[in-house]
């Protein structure tokens, strides 16, 4: 790497840091960007983008992504593949210690995302953007007219599937108790709904169809009786949760019960100079555009801190 003490670090190679990329590296900063185990976050992992500003016929995700590290790059961002182990905020410069290299950083922008939770099932990573997928505002519209299932029994899922009665035929919610995390309106909006049938006590064992690169159903064990089925589907959405990306700083910065960044007026962090934007701190909107939104802004707030602070 090419500095000693960086100006600025960005942690993630999302939407939110890749803007911040570009922001930061038109201020002329020099921006450091560190990608991690899911290069490009979750927009690399969808298929048509249709709902970014500016894409009229809509834009492969894996495309968007690679299109804003060009601009990124075009203006300077040095990329560096690595893993946050820790990082110490009490210092200044402030230690991003990557196993077996320290980088030292007077501003940081946290925008190491949110992963979606996938069930681990045999199949399941393979017909990721074939059928299966944790994002139903981007890919249900692709499943029109046909019969699709939903996992999980919190507000997410019940979203979700009551999201995706508009393109379905028919939408299973499928969920391993019959007991709901889900507050009650959800539940009674998704209960009353026409289109959607409760699979309850249900799991999932696998989706299949991983030979034809496209899902056609999925094998459901109902808990109580051990019964096994085939519920033939076209694609499976997960509405379990999603896991913030944070846990290196430990409780150096403030987190929600679930391990969110909290920030205040959008992106400041509790430590001056450090800044947190996208889904890492964001879990109400997490669109591709709102993640964009907040990385701008964290970049515009990284440039003032720096000539606050004489760099
Ligand atoms: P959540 O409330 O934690 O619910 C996750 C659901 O997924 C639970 O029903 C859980 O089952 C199930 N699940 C987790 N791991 C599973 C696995 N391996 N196999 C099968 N099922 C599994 O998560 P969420 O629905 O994403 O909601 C997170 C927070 O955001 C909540 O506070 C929620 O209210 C909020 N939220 C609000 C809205 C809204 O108000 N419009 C929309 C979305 C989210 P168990 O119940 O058996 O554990």
């Amino acid at each position: 790497m090419n500095e000693s003490v960086r100006n600025t670090v960005i942690l993630g190679s999302g939407c939110s840091g890749l803007t911040a990329a570009i922001y930061a590296a038109r201020a002329n900063l020099k921006p450091l960007l560190i990608q991690g185990h899911e290069p490009g976050g979750q927009l690399s992992m969808t298929t048509l983008v249709e709902n970014f500003p500016g894409w009229p016929e809509g834009i492969q995700g894996p495309e968007l992504i690679e299109n804003m590290h060009k601009q990124a790059e075009r203006f300077g961002t040095e990329f560096h593949t690595g893993h946050l182990v820790s990082a110490d905020l009490s210092k200044r410069p402030f230690e991003l210690n990557l196993g077996r290299e320290t980088i030292l950083t007077k501003t940081l922008i946290i925008a190491s995302g949110a992963s979606a939770r996938w069930l681990g099932l045999p199949n399941e990573q393979a017909l990721i953007g074939h059928g299966v997928s944790s994002c139903a505002t981007c890919d249900g519209f692709f499943f029109s007219g046909k019969d699709i299932a939903v996992i999980g029994g919190g507000d997410s899922a019940m979203e979700e599937a009551l999201f995706l009665t508009r393109f379905a035929t028919k939408v299973s919610l499928i969920h391993r108790r019959d007991a709901f995390r889900a507050s009650k309106i959800m539940l009674d909006r998704a209960r009353k709904h026409e289109k959607i049938e409760f699979l309850t006590n249900t799991v999932v064992d696998d989706v299949l169809d991983v030979s034809r690169k496209e899902v056609t159903g999925l094998k459901l064990r109902d808990l109580k009786t051990e019964k096994t089925w085939d519920l033939p589907v076209a694609a499976m959405f997960l509405g379990i949760g999603h896991h913030p990306n944070a846990t290196a700083f430990g409780d150096q910065l403030d987190k929600d019960a679930d391990g969110y960044l909290v920030t205040k007026d959008y992106v400041f962090t509790r430590v001056p100079g450090v800044f947190a934007c996208g889904d890492v701190q964001d879990r109400r909107y997490r669109q591709a555009i709102t993640a964009a939104g907040t990385g701008c802004m964290a970049a515009i707030e990284v440039e003032r801190f720096l000539e606050e602070h004489g760099a």
